[in-house]
């Protein structure tokens, strides 16, 4: 099922933007609050592993969990979840915390490492090994996996299950000692090998890896698998609510079960709450699928602008404010289902007309002279900063004898219902004057060099009497002598189709090659000292961004961020 923007217009309880939207998750934490399970406390986390940069999937998990601590007066924390150190990387860490606090959210104190848990759970693991609950297996990846059955058929007991207590603490000790080669000794929970469910079947929860870990260096030899290390972590940060993807509803049995063994020494206990993870159509959400992208040279880094990646979406010109819009609305479930990216886009479109000023560019520019304007002569038009903000003043937009429309605002034979200029057609400038078309000059190719116009000075807007005369058409313009040149890049959807990796097909196959565009372009002269990352809308294209990486002063570098109307799919 894909949810797009009309079903959830329909849907009132997505309708409000103020009130936050009530949800299974907040109906857990009303209860847990009505019968006191927590005295009250609301204390969350957001975990992400530092292997990748953080996509808009992890920031449905970011708002959700801040926001729920925002609005029950909690805490949530901001938790690396390090244990895989051949994928880790600090510079993964620098950008994770880079993006959460552009979203707006802090963390506080609250910022924490798995790995300044590893003392602990090494302690927790002896602890499962003098109650029985843990033994060392030597069998290899293989022969475990072997062992383990399936869905259907239960597992078989390992040789090495009935280890006595002092033998499993002696290896585990030398294991952690650096004894034992990489893969030749694993720790295993001790539950049950004829569980249906898999996850119980003994599941490996140390292992052996000589590899250098970004935080702990090469301390450690022997480290802890995730769904050890998970709970055991939001249980010492006393995590009230530990909200995952569904994925990992099977898991949840394995967190109880370890906290279960542990009670006596770790007094939390968390309640995991699942829910459903975000689908984007035309994109990938996996972090591995995005680091091949990168690595492949298929795109221009993690910040692409035409990357999901927060770093992506930031430097294509979404708002912190949009994001949080689009979490609001696409809501918090248990089922499954794709969001439409047009869901995303219209959350930018709906924040930035409200907050970017509008100003003109001509992306694709025909010269127009206006043969009736005094030669050398220059006037001031005036524009409105914001049409529905009056308070927000006007601008300058000077004119003059020589300027620049949109190729497309031309059409020497109109196709029908075409109102824009045309011969024997008149158009108002915006802003300024009605115009009339007196000739076209082209070259020996046939093509357009140059039009004629004629200008009615009786037609000014702004002027008494300006307004009488209607025009259908209503074209923007620069003058060509005030007009700054501008770099800007017109971005478009990365895939082809809605769902790219659809059947474990290569998602690859569905890039859009056409998905970046280099223009040159002319802009309002005052946008030639713009500041990276101001956005504004340019009248009748979209909204735009200065590229926070490459404009310069006098160099602006616009990212197109959305375009005003969906067109995706439609000519235009
Ligand atoms: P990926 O599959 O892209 O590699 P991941 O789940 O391995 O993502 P983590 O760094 O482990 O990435 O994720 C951190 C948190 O973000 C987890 O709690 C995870 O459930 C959540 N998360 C990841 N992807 C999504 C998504 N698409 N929608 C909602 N939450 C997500
Ligand atoms: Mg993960």
């Amino acid at each position: 099922m894909i949810i797009r923007e009309t079903d959830l217009k329909d849907n009132p309880a997505t309708n409000s933007s103020t009130l936050p939207v009530s949800n299974f998750i907040r109906n857990i934490i009303e209860e847990d609050n009505r019968v006191g399970k927590w005295s009250g406390r609301v204390e969350t986390r957001f975990p992400p592993e530092p292997n990748g940069y953080l996509h808009i999937g992890h920031a449905k998990s970011i708002c959700l969990n801040f926001g729920l601590a925002r609005d029950y007066n909690g805490i949530c924390h901001l938790r690396f979840d390090d244990t895989n150190p051949e994928k880790e990387e600090q510079k993964y860490v620098d950008s994770i915390l880079d993006s959460v606090r552009w979203l707006g959210f802090d963390w506080g104190k609250h910022l924490h490492y798995a790995s300044d848990y590893f003392d602990k759970l090494y302690e927790f693991a002896e602890d499962l090994i003098h109650k029985g609950k843990a033994y060392v297996d030597d069998l290899t990846a293989e022969e475990i996996r072997a062992l383990r059955g399936t869905l259907t058929e239960a597992g078989k007991n390992s040789p090495y299950r009935e280890r006595t207590i002092s033998e499993n603490l002696d290896l585990f000790r030398r294991m952690k000692a650096g004894e034992f080669a990489d893969g030749t000794h694993v720790l295993r929970a001790k539950i049950d090998m004829t569980s249906p469910n898999i996850n119980l079947r003994d599941p490996v929860i140390y292992r052996i890896r000589r590899a250098h870990h970004h935080r702990t260096g090469d301390k450690w030899c022997i480290y802890p698998m995730y769904d050890y290390t998970h709970c055991i972590s939001d249980a010492l940060e006393k995590i009230t609510h530990s909200l995952c993807t569904l994925e990992f509803e099977d898991h949840r049995p394995l967190y109880d079960w370890v906290l279960d063994q542990l009670k006596d020494v770790v007094l939390c206990h968390p309640q995991q709450i699942e829910f459903a993870r975000l689908n984007l159509t035309y994109t990938v959400m996996s972090k591995r699928k995005l680091i091949e992208l990168v690595e492949g040279g298929l795109v221009d880094g993690w910040d692409d602008p035409r990357m999901n990646t927060l770093a992506g979406v930031r430097r294509r010109g979404y708002t912190p404010e949009s994001i949080h819009l689009f979490a609001e609305r696409i809501g918090v479930s248990k089922a499954d289902s794709w969001i439409d990216m047009s869901i995303l886009e219209d959350c930018l479109r709906e924040d930035l007309n409200e907050r970017a000023p509008r100003r003109i560019a001509v992306l694709d520019p025909l010269k127009v002279v206006i043969d009736n304007y005094p030669e050398n002569s220059e006037e001031e038009c005036f524009a409105p900063n914001h049409p529905q903000k009056s308070e927000w003043g006007k601008r300058v937009v000077p004119l003059s004898k020589i300027i620049y429309i949109e190729c497309n605002d031309f059409m020497e034979i109109p196709s029908k219902g075409y109102f824009r200029l045309s011969p024997g057609v008149e158009v108002r400038l915006r802003y300024a004057y009605i115009i009339k078309f007196v000739n076209v000059v082209k070259n020996v190719k046939g093509e357009i060099l140059e039009i004629h116009c004629t200008y009615d000075p009786e037609t000014k807007s702004g002027t008494v009497g300006a307004e009488k005369r209607k025009v259908k058409g209503n074209i923007h313009w620069l003058s060509a002598k005030h007009a700054q040149q501008a770099r800007v890049r017109l971005y478009d959807r990365l895939f082809l189709h809605a769902h790219p990796d659809a059947g474990g097909g290569d998602y690859k196959a569905s890039l859009n090659l056409h998905s970046k565009k280099i223009i040159t372009a002319y802009v309002e002269p005052s946008l030639n000292q713009v500041q990276p990352e101001e956005r504004f809308q340019f009248e009748r294209h979209g909204y735009f961004i200065a590229d926070r990486q490459d404009t310069e002063p006098g160099k602006p570098v616009f990212n197109r961020a959305v375009t005003l109307r969906d067109s995706w799919g439609k000519s235009t």
